[in-house]
């Protein structure tokens, strides 16, 4: 659809799905299986773009909820777009918006927060109920959604047609038509209803794209829209929703939604789904991406993930380090208030070439902002370096004994 925009793959695994590949984007190509990190504001939490890109990290996804609350998609375009905005001249995506506006609502229909309800019957997830003391629910109608901003409270309406308009004016180079997001609690009626009102969503999504393709007003003529699969975590909607989704003129697919109660449930999930997508389209999977996740859906053909974890983690003082237990060590423990030694002795990051765990920990118990700097900083280098390994065993076929090194049976 989009004339600068291809996707080609470049070689498969022989044990498994997993394939390399290259995103073909106006502001470059992205090397895949990738990493996408999450820049909900035109920012990732603490580090500016030039350190991203000094990093390594090769694409990023905004939120256009976010973005049309603050500052408003106006001020983004008028100033040359995202990339023109931010001063990030690496690919982009920005998502439709949808997970945050129904969040918002599953958050107080079933009383779990927004990030715990991915999977809310995973023992490891965070069980702790969020409530947002945000005032009303949202209001769905076949025409669209009616929310409150969680900023000042006031009124707002997403239809499919305004949000490829605000995602036009916010210039990414990947963008996602509203979808509703359920929640894993909403059964089988609910999600099939759910899951039809976003199918048509997505063609008047598709249909308004097609419309506004070569307006030169906006500040990206090269765009490309993916499609969002839904479905919950029943599989005859899962299927449907394939079929559907993967027919329609889409750039690329977008796995969404809840993807059930545990990552077992997720994998079953893909597997399903997967199998059904053409195989010459992108596919991206929507806010997952733990170190486990990445090798797990890496081998079942996906070629993004975005998460806001990593960065989360970081920021609360959880660092990545292979071998530890999940892989990571929580600076903040006592054990480390004498460590002369970086976080990673492997790692090559700025953080590690240049601090002790000891300092680290010192900062983080003293809630200084360069913490959230440094911490992040390693965290991300380390997913663009496993990533890069990732990629390379795939090359080489030895994806299924790379996991097993980091302790993933796939
Ligand atoms: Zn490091």
């Amino acid at each position: 659809m989009s004339s600068s925009f291809s996707f080609d793959i470049q070689h498969r695994d022989s044990d498994t799905l997993a394939r390399t590949g290259h995103l073909h984007t106006a502001h470059g190509s992205v090397r895949t299986p990738a990493f996408v990190g999450v820049a909900t504001r035109a920012t990732i939490k603490a580090l500016e773009p030039q350190a991203l890109m000094d990093l390594g990290l090769q694409i990023v996804i905004s939120n256009t909820y976010h973005l049309h609350l603050q500052p408003g998609e106006d001020i983004v375009a008028g100033l040359g777009g995202l990339h023109g905005f931010s001063g990030w001249n690496r690919p982009t995506m920005t998502d439709s918006g949808g997970f945050q506006v129904f969040s918002l609502g599953a958050s107080k229909e079933h009383g779990v927060g927004k990030v715990a309800s991915i999977f809310p019957g995973d023992a490891t997830a965070p069980a702790k109920p969020k409530l947002r003391p945000a005032k009303p629910l949202v209001g769905l109608t076949e025409k669209g959604v009616d929310f409150r901003s969680v900023i000042d409270g006031s009124p707002h309406t997403f239809t499919p047609e305004s949000v490829i308009t605000i995602e036009r004016k916010l210039g990414a180079d990947i963008i996602l038509p509203l979808d509703e997001c359920t929640s894993p609690l909403h059964d089988h009626a609910y999600t099939k209803r759910s899951m039809e009102r976003t199918h048509r969503w997505a063609q008047r999504g598709l249909t308004a794209f097609q419309l506004l393709k070569d307006d030169a007003t906006f500040p990206n003529l090269h765009q490309a829209l993916y499609g969002i699969v839904q479905g919950g975590a029943y599989e005859d909607l899962r299927l449907e929703s394939a079929r559907v989704i993967g027919n329609m003129a889409f750039d690329g697919i977008a796995v969404g939604g809840s993807l059930g109660c545990s990552k077992t449930d997720m994998w079953h999930v893909l597997d399903w789904t997967i199998p059904l997508l053409q195989d010459g389209q992108p596919r991206h999977l929507l806010g997952i991406g733990e170190i486990e996740d990445l090798f797990m859906c890496s081998a079942r053909g996906i070629d993004t993930f975005d998460c806001a974890a990593p960065t989360r983690l970081a920021r609360n003082g959880s660092v990545f380090l292979k071998g530890a237990p999940r892989h990571r060590i929580n600076l903040r423990n006592a054990q480390y208030i004498r460590d002369d030694g970086p976080i990673d002795p492997h790692c090559d990051c700025f953080t590690c070439q240049n601090h002790s765990r000891a300092y680290l920990r010192h900062l983080c118990r003293a809630g200084e902002f360069s913490f959230y700097r440094l911490a992040t900083l390693h965290n991300l280098r380390f997913l663009v370096r496993l990533m890069a390994d990732i990629r390379e065993a795939i090359d080489d076929s030895r994806l299924t004994g790379l996991a097993r090194d980091w302790g993933f049976n796939l």
